[in-house]
């Protein structure tokens, strides 16, 4: 990491350079696709990823609401409207089902949350989409990695949005982000959208462009953690069996269906219904958790609304994560375990 930075510093060149279009190539071809472009931040890659796709004021673009709000403030900064669909109240993902239903109304787009780093059923959104023309768009800023058939988080769809916040599987040393696509038509666009709509330097040909750069030493740090994040996801996923098999509390309902390699254990979520009780005596035995998300995007004080899905709210109501994340060591692991099942 010293030796990417002082190359970067010796370089001088700090913003769209060699770094970034390294880390480009190499981002793309780890998770199987033509294009990447990277941007300022995970939330810029899904405002730009609708901007791309021609979304704007009035459209209505499905989601879920219980992923934290990204989806709805970029769908909001577009002028566009969030429609919410109802979660699996198993996996916590988007109901394929309730999507399919709600396609009938025609939105402009689809935005699936990876949440916590599990694989929505995205081969089925992407193919109910495709069959009426609708655009999707994968969130994958908890999803680095995952991959069904060997196919990788962000490839399944139109585009893919990644954040390289410092806590997500893949981190930078402060902000970043990056879209995928197979499309060269979208790549190019995206490229002339994060950096002020220039097809050439000083012109203008897209409107809503705007400044979201990927800078040299984000990109160059990048490069240097990419090769080791396959084993890091697999150190995660490891945790999250060890939680798996040693969490047992008649209390406390453990995420199912963890397959493979389609989970990457952003985050280890189990739902209790006396979330607060248990946070606290997690507090007592010296372990920090953490509330993934407490509200449903529409139960947000700043965009309030009549909506009501009730899988959604249990799911705010009761999610509460455990530490995970690839440096907690064995003896970490086991504490968490012995703190959470001596909850009463
Ligand atoms: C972190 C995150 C984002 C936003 O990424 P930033 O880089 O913080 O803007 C978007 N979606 C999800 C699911 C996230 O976890």
């Amino acid at each position: 990491m010293r030796a990417a930075f002082d190359s970067v510093l010796s370089a001088g060149h700090f913003v769209l350079g060699k770094s970034v279009s390294d880390f480009e190539s190499q981002f793309a071809h780890w998770c199987g696709v033509e294009h990447a472009v990277g941007v300022g931040n995970g939330s810029d890659a899904l405002e730009l990823a609708l901007r791309a796709l021609d979304v704007g004021v009035g459209a209505r673009v499905l989601t879920v609401a219980n992923a934290g709000a990204y989806a709805t403030t970029a769908i909001r900064a577009c002028g566009a409207l969030p429609v919410y669909v109802e979660i699996d109240p198993d996996s916590l993902l988007m109901d394929a089902d309730a999507l399919a239903c709600a396609l009938k109304s025609a939105p402009a787009a689809v935005i699936v949350t990876h949440l916590y780093g599990r694989l929505a059923a995205i081969e089925r959104i992407v193919a109910d989409c495709a069959a009426r023309g609708i655009a999707v768009i994968e969130d994958c800023a908890q999803a680095h990695g995952a991959q069904r058939a060997g196919q990788r988080a962000g490839s399944f769809a139109q585009i893919g949005c990644f954040s390289f916040y410092p806590t997500k599987n893949l981190g930078a040393l402060g902000d970043g982000g990056a879209l995928i696509t197979r499309d060269a038509a979208l790549a190019k666009r995206l490229r002339a959208l994060r950096q002020y709509g220039w097809t050439h330097k000083y012109q203008v040909d897209l409107p809503h462009g705007r400044n979201s750069r990927l800078d040299e030493l984000q990109a160059a740090l990048l490069s240097v953690k990419l090769p080791g994040l396959d084993a890091d996801n697999q150190r995660r996923r490891s945790i999250a069996q060890r939680f798996d098999a040693g969490i047992g509390h008649c209390e406390i309902r453990l995420p199912s269906g963890r397959a493979g390699w389609d989970d990457v254990v952003h985050l280890y979520v189990l739902l209790c219904p006396r979330r607060a009780a248990l946070r606290a005596h997690l507090a007592e035995c010296g372990v920090h958790s953490a509330v993934h998300y407490p509200l449903a995007d529409y139960q947000q004080p700043a965009w309030r609304s009549a909506v009501h899905l009730p899988h959604t709210e249990q799911a705010t109501a009761q999610v509460l994560s455990l530490p995970c994340h690839p440096a907690l060591n064995d003896e970490e692991i086991a504490r968490v375990i012995n703190a959470v099942n001596s909850f009463v």
